[in-house]
């Protein structure tokens, strides 16, 4: 069959998790630039803005206030404390994009993830990104050169913490090389957009194909 047809499909929420400093939001920057058909979910959170952050584009800056009476109203879809902070996933959003027929990019923790699989399970596709070492990892912290020598060893001990938790996701990748990462993290959203149960135009799609054939049935 030469020509290509389009099928209807349920959008994929595609979550990266990694312990700071192994690569995953270059991971994802790289993915939203390369793929326009899936999209970033901005987390709400109550920790104030980096150098450089942008209100409603890394995050939404709220207090902790307006966190609290978001979670009570049920606008999440996950939500969590990490690091002393509280970080959530708007519900809305998530929505507005499956609808539109996207699909989503959660750069979330391990509590997150595991809070999305328990609302949308199989929908969910959990991947986590490990560093080649520690050393590695502590290296790339520090060449950042944002930090003191107190705030790494916390930033280790934390990573130390996330990784345990490595045996929670569907993928787990090592980033010794950002490029081959980035094409293994494409891979894997590739194929699980193939999957049979996202796929939901194939139904009626198989079944035109069989009775397009005189007679098919009484073989
Ligand atoms: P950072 O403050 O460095 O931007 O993020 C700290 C950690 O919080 C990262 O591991 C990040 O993936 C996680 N995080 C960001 N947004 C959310 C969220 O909405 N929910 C959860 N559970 N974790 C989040």
């Amino acid at each position: 069959m030469a020509e290509s047809v389009h099928l209807n499909r349920r959008g994929v929420l595609f979550v990266l998790s990694s312990p700071s400093g192994a690569g995953k939001t270059t991971i994802s920057r790289m993915m939203l630039e390369a793929d326009k058909d899936i999209a970033l979910s901005i987390s709400a959170t109550t920790r104030p803005p980096r150098p450089g952050e942008i209100d409603g584009v890394h995050y939404h800056f709220v207090d902790t206030d307006t966190f609290k009476k978001m979670a009570a109203d049920g606008e999440f879809l996950e939500w969590a404390h990490v690091f002393g902070h509280r970080y959530g996933t708007p519900r809305a959003r998530v929505d507005e994009l499956l609808d539109a027929g996207k699909d989503v990019l959660f750069d979330i923790d391990w509590q997150g993830a595991q809070q999305l699989y328990q609302e949308a399970g199989p929908d969910v596709v959990r991947v986590f990104v490990l560093p080649p070492t520690m050393e590695e990892l502590e290296r790339r912290l520090r060449s950042r050169k944002t930090d003191s020598d107190e705030v790494i060893a916390a930033r280790m001990e934390r990573a130390a913490n996330e990784i345990s938790h490595w045996d929670g996701y569907d993928y787990v990748l090592i980033n010794d090389n950002v490029e081959g990462c980035f094409d293994e993290v494409c891979a894997i959203l590739r194929a699980e957009r193939l999957k049979r149960r996202r796929q939901i135009g194939l139904i009626g799609f198989a079944r035109d194909l069989i009775r397009s054939v005189p007679d098919a049935d009484k073989n």
